[in-house]
């Protein structure tokens, strides 16, 4: 297992931005664990499983879908789906498939995975706590509802899509709710984990604070000052 710096909050707390530039700047592989849940719900809805489906019907139909990264796209069993996973209805579905548990079992391994030959950061819900809860480096990451409100209408708005700002917000909520409230994996901070408001702040901020708490990691060395690669490990 290599170097892991594990990231959660909730939608539109700014993840994404800040794993994939953090990546970058250290050199590591970035593991956008909400493409993983997002390109399996994509197959199940294809089935025509919704949320009705019992468990059995899911952990049938997820041994049959196979999700990778090739270049910064997201390809799910051989076609390139990366479009696709970011509209409104895969966010929905995303959120509701992956309270379950042969979902979340069937991508539990791939994440690992994800870090067996490189170094990764690692965002999602349950990267601190569950799939990396020995990562280097752990982060929570928040802001209000107003704000990531604010700027998934902008993402969604440069996508090309009609947005109402109410109804992103009332998504929002739903999917805090529901990622927080499920008995699997829910969303909460890892008592370890260094917990960062970003409301306000612009990306180059949050960057610098984590950045701050990763003295080592500018070398290179994290797994030096975490106390070495044991305390490094999935
Ligand atoms: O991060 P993103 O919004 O792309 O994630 C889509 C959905 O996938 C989330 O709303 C959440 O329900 C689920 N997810 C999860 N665990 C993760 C990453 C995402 O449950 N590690």
């Amino acid at each position: 297992m290599r170097k892991v710096i594990a990231i959660d909050g909730p939608s539109g707390a700014g993840k994404s931005t800040i794993a994939r530039m953090l990546a970058q700047k250290l050199g590591f592989e970035y593991l956008d664990t909400g493409a993983l849940y997002r390109a399996v719900a994509l197959y199940l809805v294809r089935l025509g499983l919704r949320e009705n489906a019992t468990d059995d019907e899911v952990a049938e139909a997820v041994k049959k879908v196979y999700v990778v990264f090739r270049q910064g796209r997201v390809i799910m069993n051989g076609a390139d789906v990366s479009d696709e996973i970011r509209t409104p209805e895969a966010s929905h579905f995303a959120s509701v498939f992956s309270a379950r548990r042969p979902v979340r079992e069937h991508l539990l391994e791939i994440q690992r995975d994800a870090a067996r030959h490189t170094d990764i950061v690692a965002e999602g819900r349950d990267m601190t706590t569950v799939v990396f809860p020995g990562a280097c480096r752990k982060f929570y990451l928040d802001a209000s509802v107003g704000e990531r409100t604010r700027r998934r209408t902008l993402e969604l708005a440069a996508k090309g899509f009609e947005v109402n700002e109410e109804e992103i917000r009332m998504e929002i909520a739903e999917r805090d709710a529901r990622d927080a409230g499920r008995d699997i994996a829910p969303l909460r901070k890892a008592d370890d984990a260094l917990f960062i408001e970003s409301t306000g702040l612009p990306v180059e901020k949050v960057l610098m604070k984590i950045m701050e708490h990763l003295p080592e990691e500018k070398d290179g060395a994290c797994g030096a000052a975490a106390g070495g690669g044991a305390a490094c490990r999935s």
